[in-house]
Formats: C-alpha cells, sequence, structure tokens
C-alpha cells in the first residue's frame, strides 16, 4: 500500500488510509497531488452536495478519496509518500 506523508513534521505524518496499492499508481498520485488545489475544491464542492461518506467514496472512489483528504490537511505541504515496506518515493 501507498500512503501519503506530510515533510513538514519530524518524523513525518502519515496519512492512515492509503491513496493506492503499488507503484504503478504513483504517477496518477503524483498528479493530484501536484493539482491539489483542483482536487481540495473538487472534494469542497462535492463535500457540500453529498456529504455522507459513502457517496464521497462513490463519487471519487476510495484512494482518490483519502488522497484528496490528506491533501486539504496540508494543502501547502512538501508531500511524499511511502509504502509498507520502509521505502519512499517523490511526491512530484
Ligand atoms: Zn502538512
Amino acid at each position: 500500500m501507498l500512503y501519503l506523508e506530510c515533510q513538514e513534521h519530524d518524523p513525518p505524518i502519515r496519512a492512515s488510509k492509503p491513496s493506492g496499492r503499488t507503484v504503478y499508481e504513483l504517477p496518477k498520485i503524483r498528479a493530484m497531488v501536484a493539482q491539489r488545489e483542483y482536487w481540495i475544491a473538487e472534494y469542497e464542492a462535492t463535500h457540500r452536495e453529498a456529504p455522507s461518506a459513502v457517496e464521497l467514496e462513490r463519487f471519487f472512489g476510495q484512494y482518490d478519496l483519502n488522497t484528496v483528504v490528506f491533501l486539504q490537511a496540508h494543502p501547502r505541504c512538501r508531500i511524499r509518500l511511502a509504502d509498507n515496506e520502509g521505502n519512499h518515493y517523490d511526491g512530484s
């Protein structure tokens, strides 16, 4: 599993929920990090219309929802990714 980490903290803050399963999903996750203003706005607009967690997950998909929720809490932080084996990957 891949998790976002905020590097503005020491040690970095790791997301509690994964953003993807494998490294093949890194490009998509990095694109979301790069365009986080857009995704955060999408999330907030959707959240206003459909506030239930089930509907949000249906709209974004489980992993993308996890990504955008973490990005909303870290709108300007340096982000990297980590997996369960202790590997780290650039966030952009
Ligand atoms: Zn942060």
